[in-house]
């Protein structure tokens, strides 16, 4: 075969080291003589050779039949089976999904490849006895699909499942290739499928953690020599996403069973210590906090927001003081103690503008508006609220901050820092703003009543005041708006003090009439 190719001949090489080579014309088949026939023939006979029998089915059959029967020609029947039962299971699947969106395997020659490739490997390991990277192959085979389009996921956790199986088996490090298998299993539920029911993973995390109490097994292996071994032992990453499960749950049934939404978050914080993880504690001390403020417990509840306090303070975390601060309002409003809640609310805006947190800039204002309202200063509360509207839709943030950033740099041009902030300041947090804007209106709503009843006090000594009353009874009439006509009623009231005749002497005077205004003006100050 080799004598055939004429790259070969070492002498044919020296003379086309020589002389250039040229290209060479096409032959046209008509010329050809039965020489070049020859060659042709015995040249196609030999590329006919390059398709071995697999290669020839392979241009006949669908990929994923010529794959099973190619394992099982190979001598891997226990990987031939599996992919035929993956392949059955993925068929079902796709006859039931009604949007589309499950991936047909047999249409992706690539996942197939890849699959049947890592199959061989893990049946030569499983052959050799060797579980521990028979179960690692399972296990990256899993990781590696967790991590592509979603209506793949369903291999991902067939594969997941094959990987615990086969750690069941391997006892020789006292369960610790189990309890990574199940750690990452039960991640993985919980990450890609956010709003299923969290018992699964709940249950199969709490088994990793009571085979992982004192242990110190490290949660993934270094992979080369010289890698620094990874820190994170199997314990304390299951004590996180055991954190995160029953925080969630907690606030799930908040509303319904606050008790036990309380002994939820208490085990949250124990979990966030076994971690070692000084934010998530107070995240879930936050959340008892409110479990107890929800209850009444308020003494409790106070002290339980200021321990979350000093856990941020410690670590300087800025958005946990403004929330803690909140929380600590609410105490102190449901305690009567106004000017404290009040007090806390303008550390939290002030913070919140210092770091250029807008949404908590904005739940600070919008707080202290409704805490304005709650004490009837409804003229208080419509300012705040109307600016934590702007703050939430970023009008008003814009601005302050970019004033803050000329005074900074002076020698930048106004406009390009306005357009930086724009960029980074585009969210608008629709829910909160539409809350503000609500909030705005009731509390005008309350400015308006609180100067209706004003205007009907007033009405029992003051005649303009009586006749305002009237007006709007009859014509819906606004009292907040002055009135040319007002000036020419006769009233006793130490405010207007005047007798008939001096409105008579007002009526025949041309230039007094000419001052008064001649349009409705709206009075600024409302009484
Ligand atoms: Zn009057």
């Amino acid at each position: 075969m080799e004598s055939n190719n004429p790259n070969d001949d070492p002498t044919k090489e020296k003379k086309d080291n020589r002389f250039p080579k040229k290209r060479p014309l096409p032959k046209l088949m008509a010329c050809m003589t039965k020489h070049s026939l020859d060659t042709f023939r015995s040249k196609a006979i030999f590329s006919l050779a390059m398709l071995d029998s697999n290669g020839i089915r392979r241009r006949k059959f669908p990929l994923y039949e010529c794959i099973i029967l190619e394992l099982k020609e190979a001598g891997y029947c226990d990987s031939s089976t599996y992919l035929q039962d993956l392949i059955y299971d993925n068929v079902q699947l796709v006859n039931q999904d009604d949007i589309g969106i499950v991936v047909d395997l047999r249409k992706r020659d690539d996942y197939l490849e890849h699959i049947s490739g890592i199959l061989q490997k893990v049946e030569k390991h499983r052959e050799r006895n060797n579980t521990h990277k028979e179960c690692n192959h399972l296990l990256n085979l899993a990781m590696y699909y967790a991590e592509r389009e979603k209506g793949i996921l369903w291999l991902a956790e067939k594969f997941y499942q094959v990987a615990i199986a086969v750690s069941s088996k391997h006892l020789l490090d006292g369960g610790r290739l189990k309890a990574i298998c199940k750690y990452h299993y039960g991640k993985f539920l919980l990450d890609k499928f956010p709003g299923a029911d969290p018992e699964e993973p709940f249950s199969l995390l709490t088994e990793v953690r009571d085979s992982a109490i004192g242990k110190t097994w490290p949660l993934s292996d270094a992979k080369e020599p010289g890698e620094v071994q990874p820190t994170a032992t199997v314990f304390e990453a299951t004590a996180l996403q055991l954190h995160r499960v029953l925080l969630d749950k907690a606030r799930a049934v908040r509303k319904e069973d606050t008790a036990k939404a309380e002994r939820l978050a208490r085990l949250a914080e124990r979990r966030a210590k076994d971690a070692g993880e000084t934010v998530k504690t107070a995240e879930a001390i936050i959340e008892i906090g409110i479990c107890q403020l929800m209850m009444n417990n308020l003494n409790n509840a106070q002290k339980t927001f200021e321990r979350a306090f000093k856990i941020y303070e410690s670590g300087n975390n800025v958005e946990g003081l403004c929330e803690t601060r909140m929380h600590l309002a609410a105490v102190m409003q449901r305690l009567g103690e106004y000017e404290t809640a009040a007090k806390l609310l303008t550390e939290m805006g002030a913070s919140a503008m210092e770091h250029g947190l807008r949404r908590q800039l904005g739940r600070a204002l919008h707080l202290l508006g409704e805490l304005h309202l709650r004490r009837e200063r409804p003229e208080l509360g419509t300012q705040h609220l109307a600016e934590a509207f702007l703050c939430f839709m970023g009008f008003q943030f814009q601005s302050l901050g970019s004033e803050n950033k000329i005074g900074i740099e002076s020698d930048k041009e106004g406009q390009e820092m306005g357009e930086i902030y724009i960029e980074n300041e585009n969210e608008i947090f629709e829910e909160e703003a539409e809350q503000s804007r609500l909030m705005t209106a009731i509390s005008a709503g309350q400015e308006l009543m609180a100067s209706y009843f004003n205007l009907l006090r007033e009405a029992g000594g003051c005649t303009v005041a009586k006749m305002k009353t009237i007006e709007w009874k009859l014509s819906h009439a606004r009292w907040w708006v002055k009135r040319l006509h007002h000036d020419f009623l006769p009233c006793p009231c130490p405010v207007h003090h005047r007798t008939p005749l001096d409105v008579l002497c007002k009526t025949s005077s041309p230039v007094n009439s000419a001052v008064s205004p001649t349009s409705p003006v709206v009075t600024s100050k409302l009484n």
